[in-house]
């Protein structure tokens, strides 16, 4: 059975229907990647899965369990972590404040938390080079580090990114993707979603495509690559 299955999902802005039936799977050790035009969706997938927003319709099951009703901060203690659109660090906490934040749902267990610090800063050693700096006055690819280190923090095993490339130089696009392999490689699942399609393709295993609430085309992501109307749509080719 898959970790994270989907099922029929239906969610609703007011009157405005933004998810029209999505179903998805994630399978342990993959990296899926949900990529689409803006407004197709998303975020809102995103959202849904974390319990931001509650689905009119539809079932998340996580690891065999129905999580689709849990409360937000129950859905980070079953293993899933959300690494939000637009790097929403705490800008007058520290470094370590803004990463000690998303540890809360491990208690108050110091230990685990700094041991958490540790894998982190492994990660990125940028982050702990400025670990007493407020999270307000990092570049944006330091913050974007944050906003990953800190989902980090609760030891997921799902881990979901929110365009974590956007507005990023080229450099640091790459340098992000590798990082996301790298925490794929080191035993978290990764569900991505992205504007950069060509990039996000590359890093994942699998890709669904959304349009205007519905997937419209799934498969791995290197046939996905390859699919005509995944080059016209979204690779920006003729
Ligand atoms: P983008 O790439 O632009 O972030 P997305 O694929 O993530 O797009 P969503 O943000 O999930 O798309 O939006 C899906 C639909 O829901 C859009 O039509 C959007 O206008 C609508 N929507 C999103 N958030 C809200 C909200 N808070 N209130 C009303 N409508 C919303």
């Amino acid at each position: 059975m898959a970790l994270l299955h989907i099922e029929n999902l239906r969610t609703y802005y007011g009157h405005v229907q933004a998810l029209k039936g999505i179903d998805l799977e994630v399978e342990e050790g993959e990296i899926v990647t949900l990529i689409g035009a803006n407004g197709a969706g998303k975020t809102t997938t995103l959202r849904t899965i974390s319990g931001l927003i509650r689905p009119r319709e539809g079932q998340i099951t996580f690891d065999g369990e129905d999580i689709t009703r849990l409360a937000a901060h129950r859905i980070v203690e079953e293993g899933i972590s959300h690494a939000p659109e637009g790097r929403q660090i705490f800008s007058t906490l520290t470094v370590t404040e803004n990463l000690n934040m998303g540890a809360y749902s491990l208690g108050g267990d110091t230990e685990a938390i700094e041991e958490n610090r540790h894998r982190v800063f492994d990660l990125f050693p940028r982050l702990e080079e400025r670990k007493n700096q407020l999270g307000g006055t990092l570049s944006g690819g330091e913050q974007q580090m944050l906003t990953i280190g800190r989902a980090l923090m609760a030891r997921p095993r799902l881990m979901m990114l929110d365009e974590p490339s956007l507005g990023l130089a080229p450099m640091l696009v790459k340098a992000i993707f590798d990082t996301i392999r790298e925490i794929n490689a080191r035993g978290v699942t990764v569900l991505l979603v992205e504007q950069n399609a060509r990039a996000a393709l590359k890093a994942a295993d699998r890709g669904y495509v959304l349009e205007t609430g519905r997937v419209v085309l799934s498969g791995q992501a290197g046939e996905l690559l390859q699919d005509e109307r995944v080059r016209k749509a979204y690779l920006g080719e003729q």
